[in-house]
């Protein structure tokens, strides 16, 4: 039987509608969620992800600001930027859109970054909070990809799960999350061996390598939950040949355009696997409601009186208007 397909943009339209709650809930408090991102350079995706997240603010009811800095501009400029948006008490969430153009250190720009401010969760305290356990700011694909867990009630307690891929972005923080909700963790990386083995003792199969359909049928136990994080752009026929042949609407997609989204699975998983998530569609979409569930989360930690605190707990039963 095929795998289950565990729908990420129903998962997060219902995360968005918790937080469409939640912020209305502060309204009523008297408080506005707000998010800043930071632009540098003219990176197409950056450009695109960046559209995404404010069109997910005004939905959501978000403020949201967007600072657009030339490609040359210097590392002290943006870093001073950073240093006035971490002053500024309505702004709750800032977003540093990656890849940096050549030449800034990104380091240097995330650590610029208030650990409170830091919705990405990639600052070193943040990085130390989830590390040991304490209440911080986890990255949103990682956390996406526990609520995905959750909500589609994959037992996690006691699961072996196996992670491919060691990024800071990805890897480490599911690991870290996985093995806060008591999951056995194993993390490969490229230097694994034997890791079809390895990943056929996962209950849990977590791919984010960035190389499409490295994992097939046989690195994937009968019954698995497979997340497949990847999100690779396909143009080689060859490689869609091996991943997409037969498949009537992917084969129209490449036709028309030359290339077609690819995740780190092989779609062959699906027979295998008792669950699994799509690409396009899967974590994707939940990396977005993460990002607008953590902005929310910031500003009712660092502006968290207890009207704010209480109105953002109350929140999450019924629907009412804004
Ligand atoms: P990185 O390139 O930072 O990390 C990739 C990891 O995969 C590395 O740890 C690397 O090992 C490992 N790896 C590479 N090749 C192999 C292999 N053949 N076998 C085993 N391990 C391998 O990528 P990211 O974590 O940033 O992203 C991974 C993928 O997830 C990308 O496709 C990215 O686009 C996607 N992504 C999707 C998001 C979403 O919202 N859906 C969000 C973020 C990322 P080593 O450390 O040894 O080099």
């Amino acid at each position: 039987m095929p795998a289950t397909i565990l729908d990420g943009h129903k998962i997060a339209a219902a995360i968005k509608e918790q937080v469409a709650r939640q912020v209305c809930a502060l309204a009523e408090a008297g408080t506005r969620p707000g998010l800043a991102i930071i632009l540098a350079g003219e990176h197409p995706a950056s450009s695109l992800y960046a559209g995404n997240k404010i069109k997910a603010c005004r939905e959501l009811g978000i403020y949201c600001e967007k600072f657009a800095l030339p490609e040359a501009v210097p590392a002290s400029e943006l870093c001073q930027l950073v240093g006035e948006l971490n002053q500024r008490d309505e702004i709750d969430g800032i977003i540093v859109e990656l890849p940096l153009p050549p030449g800034l250190d990104r380091d240097a720009v995330l650590l610029a970054v208030d650990p409170r401010k830091d919705i990405d969760g990639f600052h070193p305290i943040n990085v130390g909070l989830l590390a040991t356990w304490r209440p911080g700011l986890a990255p949103c694909t990682a956390a996406g990809i526990m609520e995905l867990l959750q909500r589609s009630h994959t037992p996690i307690a006691g699961a072996e799960a196996v992670i491919v891929g060691r990024s800071d972005i990805v890897g480490k923080p599911t690991a870290m999350l996985l093995l806060n909700r008591n999951a056995t963790v194993t993390i490969c990386h490229s230097q694994t061996r034997n890791l079809a083995e390895v990943c056929r003792r996962a209950d849990i199969l977590v791919a984010a390598i960035g190389k499409p359909g490295v994992i097939r049928r046989e690195f994937v136990k009968p019954g698995a939950t497979v997340i497949d994080v990847g999100i690779n752009k396909v143009s080689d026929a060859g490689v869609f040949r091996d991943l997409f042949a037969g498949n009537r609407k992917r084969e129209q997609e490449f036709a028309a355009r030359g290339w077609v989204w690819s995740g780190d699975v092989h779609p062959e998983a699906a027979e295998v696997a008792g669950a699994m998530t799509p690409v396009p569609g899967g974590v994707g979409p939940l990396t977005i409601a993460m990002l607008m569930v953590n902005t929310v989360r910031a500003c009712t930690m660092r502006r968290g009186s207890a009207v704010i605190r209480e109105a953002a707990a109350s929140s999450s039963g019924e629907s009412r208007p804004c």
